[in-house]
């Protein structure tokens, strides 16, 4: 075949040869201009459709990017680009290709303008406006939620959802409400709920209940609920002094099917159920433990010094233990005992 253009007698593209055809061809184009939304909220911005938290350089480089189109045959082998500001909201956008045609490595080029515009994603749009599908109601066994409870509670739950939230966008803590007896927590979705409760449940051994309400329909004629757990907070916390039975242990785990009690004064392990976990009753919380002095220490006893009145007094300690210059100690009906 012979080029249209120069004649030579060559493989050809359209009628042309390889070099007539490259000859001041458009390669690859990019659109005059790309405006792309900006969060006002969040900050973050909105490229090919999804909203992604970026530095505001590499936004704009991958928007700019994502739009490169390329003439037929031309496979990208690969493209940069560089951006420079103009302004606060318009960056210049260059993009230099390394390509291969027709088993030839080209180079291209092209240019455009990003602009940046004000938006807000959905998830702003939803916490600004308060939108929750469940509710996790913090609660204990008695009248009023103990501070230190509920602390413990709010924090663990906005860790997690700071966790899960920077792989899911769509979970978000709308609210925290404090409300006679509790602390009420607002949450962007029923699955976040769900999960939520029962991981306090494992993590605690709290008891939970769920309960649905019908607050309207789904743009597709389904019926919309809103969950409510309720998150019952048990007394103990784990490493606290529990009595069971009417014997003292150390609270040593929990997990969701059970909890193991250490007997203080024999050190012996026992399993309860966690239907038997509800009569667990916190004898001394182990921040408030006393801190006794050890004066000397023998195989499986110490003399410690009485923290009340500083009498020297002998304790049972489990026979490998390592004990230090202090030991925690709990006082049970008058008598002490050594807290592993
Ligand atoms: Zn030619
Ligand atoms: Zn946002």
């Amino acid at each position: 075949m012979f080029c249209v253009r120069c004649g030579k007698e060559k493989e050809t593209f359209d009628g042309l040869c390889i070099d007539c055809f490259l000859n001041g061809k458009r390669l690859i184009s990019l659109p005059a201009h790309i405006d792309m939304e900006r969060c006002a909220n969040c900050e973050e911005f909105r490229i090919s459709g999804q909203w992604v938290k970026k530095d505001a350089k590499d936004a704009i480089e991958d928007i700019a990017l994502s739009q490169l189109s390329v003439i037929d045959g031309l496979r990208i082998i690969s493209a940069g680009a560089f951006s420079s500001a103009q302004d606060e909201r318009n960056f210049f956008v260059s993009v230099d290709a390394d390509g291969e045609l027709c088993g030839r490595i080209v180079k291209a080029e092209a240019e455009t303008v990003v602009r940046i515009k004000n938006g807000v994603c959905q998830r702003c749009s939803r916490q600004l406006g308060n939108y929750y599908e469940a509710t996790l109601q913090i609660r204990s066994g008695k009248k009023e939620l103990d501070d230190e409870i509920r602390d413990d509670t709010v924090r663990y739950v906005r860790e997690r959802i700071e966790n899960m939230s920077s792989v899911n966008r769509q979970i978000f803590l709308t609210k925290v409400e404090e409300v006679p007896g509790g602390v009420d927590m607002l949450l962007s979705s029923i699955s976040l709920g769900k999960a939520l409760a029962k991981e306090l449940s494992d993590a605690y051994g709290a008891e939970t209940k769920e309960s649905s309400k019908l607050i309207g329909k789904n743009d597709d004629g389904s019926d919309m609920y809103r969950m409510t757990y309720l998150v019952r907070m048990p007394e103990y916390h784990l490493n606290d002094v529990v009595m069971f039975e009417d014997k003292a242990y150390k609270l040593s785990s929990i997990t969701k099917d059970n909890a193991k009690l250490t007997e203080l004064g024999n050190f012996r392990v026992t399993s309860i159920r966690r239907s038997q976990m509800p009569s667990l009753k916190v004898h001394t919380r182990n921040e408030e433990l006393m801190k006794a002095t050890v004066v000397s220490r023998s195989k499986g006893e110490i003399q410690i010094l009485h923290p009340r009145n500083y009498s020297t007094v002998d304790v049972t300690v489990p026979e490998d233990a390592d004990i230090g210059d202090i030991a925690d100690v709990a006082d049970v009906d008058d008598v002490l005992f050594y807290v592993p």
